[in-house]
C-alpha cells in the first residue's frame, strides 16, 4: 500500500451517506429513455423499428465511426418510438420476462487471448463508467505498462464506486485482471481513498482468491479521481502537459468499468445497467441505486425515497462537476454516475464577484498546475492565443479554484465558456477550410474540363481545316484534269 499525493487539490467534506446503505435495485420503469449517443463518438445506428419486441441483451443500435459504442436492450421490451435527431432517443416499454435474455457466447476468463477480450468488451458496448464514457475497447488498443483501477471517488456525495467495492470486490479485481491482460500491462493497481475503510476491507478479503494486485490507499483529496491526478498520486509520475496517460504507458479505468468487463467476459452480459449515486439533502434517503440504462431520473429519485420538501436543484453528476437538469425526464446513460438533489439550504449563496486581488490561492489548489488568475485575465482581454498557450485546455473543470477564490470569481464557468467558444471557432475554421478546399477543387475541375473541351474543339477544327484543304486540292486537281475520276 502507498500514500502518494498530487499537486494542488483540496480536502472537502465527503458526505458519503449513500456508501453506508446496501445497493438498492430500481425496478424497471414504465418507459425507458435510451439515448443513442452515450459516448464521445456519433450516435449509434438503430437496428430495430417502432412496434418491434426486443429481448434483454438484444443489440438495439450499432456503433458508428470512431469512439462509438453498441447499445443493447436493458430488458425485454417493446420499442415505442425512435427519434434520431440530436443525441437520438429510443423509448422502450418493458414487458413481462417471458423468454431468456440474450447473452454473448461464454469466454473463458482464465485463458481468453488479449484480442478476444478486447473484441468481447467492444461487443458488450462497455464504456468508461467514471463519467467520460470513452469506449473501453478503444482505450485498450494501445499497449500499456501498468493498469490502475480508479476507485478514488473524491467528489462529495458520490459513492457508487465505494459501494461497488464493498459488495463486489472480487468481480472488480477479476475485471481489472482482464483489463491488464487485454492491453499487455505488467501490473495491476487499485487506488482508493483512506476514507473508504469498508471498501479497503472488502478488497483485502477478496485478495486471497483473486489475481494479484497492489492496493493504493491515498489521502482523501479532491480532485484525486482525475486520471492525471491519480497517476501522479499513485506512481509519482506527472503526465506531460498536452500529453495523455497512454504516452507514459499507463491505463486508468474506473472500478465500475472493471466490473462491467468481468460480466461481459465471464457471463456474456452486455452493459445494460449501472450503479448510480442518488444523494444530496433534497432526497429522503441517499443511496446507491442499480438501474437499467434509460431509467428516468424521477424513478431513480423514487428509489431513494423521493424528493424532500425543500428539494431545490437537480444536478446530473457531482455537485462540483455536474450540470443542472431542468427536469427529471433524463434517461440514465452509461456514463452517469450520480444524481444530486440539493436542498434550499445547500444551494451556494450567490455572491457578487469582485476584482482579482492576485492572492494566488487559485494557483495553489489547481491540480493542473495552471495559473487560473492569469487565464481569467487573458479571457477578459480577449487574448485567445495566450489562453491556449497557458494551458486552458488542460483545465479539468474541477472548480477547486472557485472554492478558494476570495473574490468569488466564477473562474471555472469562464474557462468552460472559453473552451467551448475556441473549440467552436476551430470547428468553424475547419469547416470553412474544407468548404474552400472543395470550392477550389471544383474550380480546378471546371477549368480542366473547359480546357479539355477547348482542346477537343481545336482538334476538331484542325481536322475540318485539313479535310477542307484536301478537298480544295482535289478540286483543283480535278479542274486541271489531273485528279482522280
Ligand atoms: S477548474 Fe481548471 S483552473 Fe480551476 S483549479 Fe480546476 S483545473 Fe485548475
Ligand atoms: S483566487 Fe481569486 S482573487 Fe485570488 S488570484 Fe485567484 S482569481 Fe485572483
Amino acid at each position: 500500500m502507498s500514500a502518494g499525493g498530487f499537486h494542488g487539490g483540496l480536502k472537502l467534506p465527503g458526505r458519503k451517506e449513500a456508501a453506508a446503505r446496501p445497493i438498492r435495485r430500481c425496478p424497471p420503469p414504465a418507459v425507458l429513455r435510451v439515448a443513442l449517443r452515450q459516448h464521445p463518438g456519433e450516435a449509434a445506428l438503430p437496428l430495430v423499428a417502432a412496434g418491434q419486441s426486443v429481448r434483454e441483451g438484444q443489440l438495439l443500435a450499432r456503433a458508428v465511426g470512431p469512439f462509438g459504442a453498441d447499445l443493447h436492450a436493458p430488458c425485454h421490451a417493446e420499442v415505442l418510438s425512435i427519434d434520431e435527431s440530436g443525441d437520438g432517443l429510443l423509448c422502450l416499454r418493458p414487458t413481462a420476462e417471458d423468454g431468456d435474455a440474450i447473452r454473448l457466447p461464454l469466454l473463458d476468463p482464465d485463458t481468453a487471448a488479449a484480442d478476444a477480450i478486447r473484441a468481447r468488451i467492444a461487443a458488450a458496448g462497455v464504456v468508461g463508467l467514471g463519467g467520460a464514457a470513452f469506449p473501453t475497447a478503444d482505450k485498450l488498443a494501445i499497449a500499456r505498462e501498468a493498469v490502475i483501477l480508479n476507485g478514488a471517488e473524491c467528489e462529495p456525495l458520490i459513492a457508487c464506486d465505494n459501494r461497488l467495492l464493498q459488495e463486489r470486490a472480487e468481480a472488480v479485481i477479476r475485471g481489472g485482471e482482464l483489463l491488464r491482460r487485454a492491453c499487455g500491462a505488467g501490473s495491476l493497481r487499485i487506488a482508493i481513498e483512506e476514507d473508504m475503510p469498508a471498501a479497503r476491507e472488502a478488497l483485502l478479503a477478496a485478495k486471497a482468491d483473486a489475481p494479484a494486485f497492489e492496493l493504493d490507499v491515498l489521502p482523501a483529496r479532491y480532485p484525486q479521481g482525475g486520471e492525471r491526478q491519480l497517476i501522479e498520486a499513485v506512481l509519482g509520475i506527472e503526465v506531460p502537459r498536452g500529453g495523455l496517460p497512454r504516452d507514459i504507458g499507463i491505463g486508468v479505468f474506473n472500478v465500475g468499468t472493471a466490473e462491467a468487463v468481468w460480466r461481459a467476459v465471464a457471463e456474456g452480459r452486455p452493459l445494460t445497467r449501472r450503479l448510480v449515486s442518488v444523494a444530496g439533502g433534497g432526497v429522503v434517503e441517499p443511496v446507491v441505486v442499480e438501474a437499467l440504462i434509460g431509467t428516468p431520473v424521477a424513478e431513480l429519485i423514487g428509489a431513494a425515497g423521493g424528493y424532500r420538501e425543500d428539494a431545490a436543484r437537480l444536478i446530473l453528476g457531482g455537485p462540483l462537476t455536474g450540470r443542472a437538469l431542468a427536469d427529471d425526464d433524463h434517461g440514465l446513460r452509461k456514463g452517469d454516475n450520480a444524481i444530486v438533489v440539493l436542498s434550499t439550504a445547500e444551494i451556494p449563496e450567490t455572491r457578487t464577484s469582485m476584482p482579482c486581488i492576485r492572492c494566488g490561492a487559485c494557483a495553489t489548489v489547481c491540480p493542473a498546475r495552471l495559473q487560473p488568475q492569469l487565464l481569467w485575465q487573458f479571457g477578459l482581454a480577449g487574448q485567445d492565443s495566450r489562453l491556449s498557450d497557458h494551458g486552458l485546455f488542460d483545465c479539468i473543470e474541477c472548480a477547486a479554484c472557485d472554492l478558494v477564490c476570495p473574490s468569488h470569481i466564477a473562474l471555472t464557468a469562464g474557462f468552460r465558456e472559453h473552451k467551448l467558444r475556441l473549440r467552436g471557432e476551430a470547428l468553424e475554421r475547419a469547416a470553412a477550410d474544407a468548404a474552400r478546399e472543395r470550392f477550389e477543387q471544383r474550380q480546378a475541375r471546371l477549368e480542366r474540363e473547359a480546357a479539355e473541351r477547348a482542346e477537343q474543339e481545336a482538334e476538331q477544327q484542325r481536322r475540318l481545316l485539313a479535310r477542307d484543304a484536301v478537298r480544295a486540292a482535289l478540286e483543283r486537281a480535278r479542274a486541271r484534269g489531273k485528279g482522280p475520276p
